[in-house]
């Protein structure tokens, strides 16, 4: 059984859930000392896992649909556009140059992302493994080899990543040597200490042959520090509020998805939907100067 990777610590065991994919019963635990929660019997069969099936919508998470997503005008369109204003006003919060930026997604699936950044001026590469990557490769998406990356961008993103590693410690550890000193790390993944229920009832666990990794703010802080970066706030003004309207649309009913992706962003409370989902509770991981 698994034990918490940033702690070490035998997870207290609560309720399994079954996968309504695979009919797998996983087990599923959660760490006193820093609130991560875990599925305890995760799958490494990432090649099955994730092929093709999967970003068609036909995999492990109903959910994602990368054909549709590259779509103008997508739910998650919308939030590639809130995620470079993100990150490129932190960079300047940080006195970094934003004309110069050059940016990493990490777990880029079919390079969404690193498209839009691209648009927008940024020097943007995505680095993903098995059919994600070739499909990178394709499009002239993908990062050069990973010894060739060591120290050579100003911010690392990875959107919805942290929760699918099973070994998270050892990639945020890869994910730390690519920044320059002074460049910094962003994610987002669902908040965990926000779950009101039990972990097997919360929308992020509901596909546990995928998410296996649930973060606490603790946890992803304690995380930071032990592969080598500083831990940094991230403002609540600098999130742009198109990231939050995706979240909101993640977690409503299926059928009601079109109509949120519609709201007017000038609509949306940005603090009480913050305050409620925690967005910028996850902070931001710096690359020491020295
Ligand atoms: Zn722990």
């Amino acid at each position: 059984m698994r034990v918490c990777p940033v702690c070490h610590e035998q997870p207290r065991q609560v309720e399994p859930i079954r996968s309504s994919f695979s009919s797998i019963t996983f087990e599923l635990g959660v760490c006193v000392a820093c609130q991560m929660g875990l599925v305890l019997n995760p799958r490494t069969d990432f090649a099955q896992l994730y092929g093709p099936e999967y970003y068609e919508g036909r995999g492990a998470d109903p959910l994602i649909n990368y054909v549709a997503d590259e779509m103008a005008g997508s739910a998650r369109e919308i939030e590639w556009n809130g995620i470079v204003q993100t990150v490129s006003k932190i960079a300047i919060s940080r006195g970094q140059d934003a004309s110069s930026l050059r940016l990493l997604d990490w777990g880029a699936g079919l390079g969404g992302l690193v498209r839009t950044a691209r648009t927008c001026g940024i020097n943007a590469d995505g680095l993903d493994e098995g059919y994600a990557s070739k499909v990178l490769d394709e499009k002239g998406l993908m990062a050069p080899a990973l010894p060739e990356l060591s120290e050579q961008y100003d911010v690392v993103t990875a959107i919805e990543v942290v929760e699918h590693l099973v070994d998270p410690l050892s990639e945020m550890r890869s994910m730390a040597s690519c920044l320059k000193p002074n460049g910094f790390l962003f994610i987002t993944t669902g908040n965990f200490s926000k779950v009101r229920g039990s972990l097997n009832k919360w929308y992020y666990a509901q596909i546990p042959d995928v998410h296996v990794t649930f973060w606490s703010p603790m946890a992803w802080a304690k995380g930071l520090r032990q592969v080598g970066l500083d831990v940094a706030p991230l403002p609540i003004v600098r999130v742009d509020p198109r990231i939050i309207q995706y979240k909101v649309t993640k977690a409503l009913p299926k059928y009601r998805r079109p109509l949120a992706s519609l709201l007017r962003l000038s609509s949306i409370p940005t603090r009480l939907i913050d305050a409620r989902y925690g967005i910028s509770e996850f902070a931001i991981g710096v690359k020491p100067s020295s």
